[in-house]
């Protein structure tokens, strides 16, 4: 298929290269210079790209850079095919993203929203998991893309629902991995060796994904963006603001988004949100 993937960050980038690892035409774009994946053709703009694209894929930061990318100045709507299909991947709010699939289908295409989940090792793997919001039937056109970067897809509901599941995927991801890091520090602090308190936490039923795909990054103390804290922070805040939409009270969120805070004023956005442990670290002085 004729693809134009945009955002070429920590996800995006091996997205777009296992695309063009399948044998798909890719066109690639994004906002700074100097990244390009192999095999695929650089566009100077998200219009350029999208031009003659079937699909235009999307991986970028924020609900800003979604709409940048889409309808900007020399943005996808500028050379959108009637008939294409537009798959967000960035994590952003559902509402905002229902306002952009409005947008795209007055335009004659069609519009998804696929946020992913397996972080960094997952999407250079294409083990991802997709959580879709779309039509059935284009959710099925999509099914040979979503194999290709992906071990599976699972469509939710309509439009906005991949984004409101994933949010509260990753409120899980968030509260489950500050769990973790408080026992680890409440542990230590106490005077408890952390080997044998990991074999005890992977025997229990306190073991979970997150705990074994963090843990040995956190034992050799590797706090390099797999997921950068300012991302998993723009997330709690989305979840929070949904949460409001929706009159929903998430104690348990609020107060980890001021840990998270307090971590990115210590200098930590761009690390791992795992580096939030250092945080709670300095706070009870222990390491
Ligand atoms: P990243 O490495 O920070 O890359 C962000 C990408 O967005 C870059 O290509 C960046 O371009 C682009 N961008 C930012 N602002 C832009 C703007 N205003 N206009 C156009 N492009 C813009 O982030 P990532 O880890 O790949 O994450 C991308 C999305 O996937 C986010 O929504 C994130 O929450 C989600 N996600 C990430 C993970 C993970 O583990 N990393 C897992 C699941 C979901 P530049 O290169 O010019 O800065």
């Amino acid at each position: 298929m004729r693809i134009a993937f945009l955002g070429l960050g920590i996800m995006g980038k091996p997205m777009a290269q296992n695309l063009v690892k399948a044998g798909h035409e890719v066109k690639v774009w994004n906002r700074s210079s100097g990244k390009s994946v192999d095999g695929a053709h650089s566009a100077s703009s998200p219009k350029e790209a999208a031009r003659d694209a079937e699909i235009v894929w999307l991986c970028v930061s924020d609900t800003k850079a979604v709409e940048e990318v889409l309808f900007g100045d020399d943005g996808v709507i500028g050379s959108l095919k009637a008939g294409a299909i537009v798959v967000d991947s960035s994590t952003i709010l559902p509402d905002a993203s229902l306002k952009f699939a409005e947008r795209v289908r007055k335009n004659g295409a069609d519009f998804v929203d696929a946020p992913v989940t397996g972080s960094k090792v997952g999407a250079e793997s294409g083990q991802l998991i997709f959580i879709v919001g779309a039509r059935a039937e284009t959710f099925e056109k999509l099914q040979p893309l979503f194999s290709v970067m992906g071990k599976s897809a699972v469509r939710v509901g309509a439009n906005g629902k991949g984004l409101a599941a994933k949010l509260s995927m990753n409120l899980m991801i968030a509260l489950t991995y500050e769990g973790f890091a408080e026992a680890l520090v409440l542990a230590k602090k106490q005077g408890v060796e952390v080997k044998p308190l990991m074999s005890l936490i992977n025997q229990s039923m306190v073991r979970s994904g997150v705990v074994d795909y963090k843990a040995p990054f956190v034992m050799a103390r590797d706090f390099s963006a797999n997921f950068p804290m300012r991302l998993m922070h723009k997330d709690i805040r989305l979840m929070l603001e949904a949460a409001r939409q929706n009159g929903v009270k998430l104690p348990g969120l609020e107060t980890v988004d001021k840990v998270y805070e307090s971590s990115a004023r210590e200098g930590n956005a761009n690390l791992d949100y795992a580096a939030t442990l250092m945080t709670l670290e300095k706070a009870a002085g222990v390491s």
